[in-house]
């Protein structure tokens, strides 16, 4: 085997470019998909039954190969990222005609612009009547995509995913990019790669499609693929078809592995039953270890990159920034923009309105970033995401005090971190004006537990209206500590009124962190 080996110049090859596909919702990325698996002029003389398996490859015209991610948009992308694996090599960012630029574009190019990589934009649904494609090319350039009809370097294409409209102009695009972009690799060592898509299947087995990324994988080698290991019994391309081998930038399902590998992992070719053994306990501990640190308090990005700040060994710090109205988003942006020094860049890598969710995220955690959050909160996915894998979330209401953190953080000054715990969510059911008290809310605990004294945050219609303290905390008539899910009690907000009915109630704790 040549496991590890390095490649030389020399033994460089052209390969296939590896594109995703990404966009808004209902642009039409599931469609593209479709009508360029269809395009594939190899596909009639398979004769073979498509089958999805997480990645294909076409063959254009001219004879050259695309393979394509099946799995549109940013989730499986960014979830990749987060890994380590760089499976990508250009991003489509499919825009509908008539619908323009939306939320979850601007979530994609930012996406591919955390990652490097870069964009063609496919307008789409130009067949339908009445649309403007210059409209979508005036918005991307707000988001700094300048197409080359505007005379900036972003290939563009007007395509109609249902008519099959200019499909081969896109193919065409991505070839010329791949071009651009030299994309070569080694097809004479052991293969290496990464794990596409996994499942269990009743009859076959752990069923994993790893993309080969070096090298060329083989019928009957044994491969790792994550913390799982096994001898390829079969090796299936996306037609069906049986290989006995697998060259650079083809993905392939392949059965014989141990147990399922996670989608993003990494997968090797090795010599025998022993290295492989070895690699595998090796991941499997690192595994234990990731879970066991992940419940470990105190451990997160912000605390991470504060550490690595002060020991010189970060030079970005990276922000993800969700604020509940544009001028918001955009004066914390450009604030942050303005931060940084000789040793330390201060990035937005994206910045938008409305809750925090798992792209977000996701986004945070591939490049190593902190969550602003201002006047808005969590989705209860996304808190549970950012939770399970170690990204901060920081809320703030007032502009200077985001600043601040900031600048502190890259200074390396903001020592000890303080975390934010969340315990729970309550909903304001009744508001009785109590005299010389205020006015008090009637609640129900709706998921964790409500503490006396704890941080709270009143949300009307997803929107942070008020953050303070909690004055007290009752059951029936007594005072409490603690309320569970499901029960009901009151509670009042230290020097805060305006509360209404069907208010809700985020509360939460902070704990100080020994930064590093
Ligand atoms: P996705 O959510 O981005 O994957 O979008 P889909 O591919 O599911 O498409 C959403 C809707 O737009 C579907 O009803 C498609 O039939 C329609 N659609 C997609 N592409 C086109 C197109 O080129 N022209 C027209 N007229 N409709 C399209």
């Amino acid at each position: 085997g040549l496991e590890g080996a390095t490649d030389e110049d020399t033994d460089l090859e052209s390969r296939p470019p590896v594109v995703t596909i990404m966009g808004h919702v209902d642009h039409g990325k599931t469609s593209l998909l479709d009508a360029l698996r269809k395009a594939d002029v190899a596909a009639h003389e398979a004769g073979g039954i498509t089958q999805h398996i997480g990645a294909y490859q076409v063959t254009v015209p001219d004879g050259s190969r695309v393979t394509f991610i099946d799995t549109p948009g940013h989730a499986a992308f960014t979830a990749m990222r987060a890994r380590g694996a760089s499976v990508t090599d250009m991003v489509v960012l499919v825009v509908a005609a008539d619908d323009g630029v939306m939320p979850q574009t601007i979530e994609a190019i930012n996406h591919a612009k955390a990652a490097n990589v870069p964009l063609i934009v496919a307008v789409n649904k130009i067949d339908k009547p009445g649309v403007n494609p210059d409209r979508v090319r005036q918005e991307l350039l707000q988001h700094e995509i300048v197409v080359e009809s505007l005379g900036g370097e972003t290939q563009e294409v007007e395509v109609s995913a249902t008519q099959k409209i200019n499909l081969d102009k896109l193919l065409e695009a991505i070839t010329l990019q791949a071009e651009l972009l030299d994309l070569r690799a080694n097809p004479d060592r052991a293969a290496e790669g990464t794990v596409i898509e996994s499942k269990l299947d009743r009859g076959r087995g752990p069923v994993a499609t790893v993309l080969v990324q070096k090298g060329t994988l083989k019928q009957g080698e044994i491969v790792v693929a994550g913390a799982e290991w096994g001898r390829v019994r079969a090796m299936l391309d996306d037609k069906g078809r049986q290989l006995k081998s697998a060259g650079p930038s083809l993905p392939v399902e392949i059965l014989g592995l141990s147990g399922v590998p996670t989608a993003g992992e990494n997968f090797v070719a090795v010599e025998d039953e022993g290295r492989a053994r070895e690699i595998s306990d090796f991941r499997q501990r690192k595994l234990r270890e990731k879970v066991s640190a992940a419940h470990t308090a105190g451990r997160g990005t912000l605390a991470e990159m504060l550490a690595r700040v002060q020991l010189g060994e970060q030079k970005e710090v990276a922000v993800v920034v969700k604020a509940d109205v544009q001028g918001s988003a955009e004066a914390i942006g450009v604030t942050l923009g303005k931060l940084g020094n000789e040793e330390v860049r201060v990035r937005v890598l994206h910045s938008a309105v409305g809750q925090i969710t798992e792209s977000d995220i996701q986004l945070a955690k591939a490049s190593g970033a902190v969550v602003v959050a201002f006047n808005v909160r969590a989705t209860t996915q996304a808190r549970e995401m950012a939770q399970r894998d170690g990204v901060d979330i920081r809320y703030y209401s007032i502009i200077y005090e985001v600043s601040d953190d900031i600048e502190k953080l890259y200074k390396g000054k903001l020592a000890p971190v303080q975390r934010e715990k969340f315990l729970g969510y309550a909903q304001i059911l009744q508001v009785f004006e109590v005299k010389r008290v205020g006015n008090v809310a009637g609640c129900r605990v709706t998921e964790g537990v409500v503490k006396r004294g704890c941080g709270v945050r009143l949300l009307r219609d997803g929107v942070v209206i008020h953050q303070g303290e909690l004055s007290t905390l009752r059951r029936f008539k007594d005072d409490v500590r603690e309320v569970g899910n499901g029960l009901e009690c009151g509670m009042s907000f230290a020097n805060y009124n305006d509360i209404r009915v069907d208010d809700q109630i985020e509360c939460y704790e902070v704990e100080t962190v020994a930064a590093a």
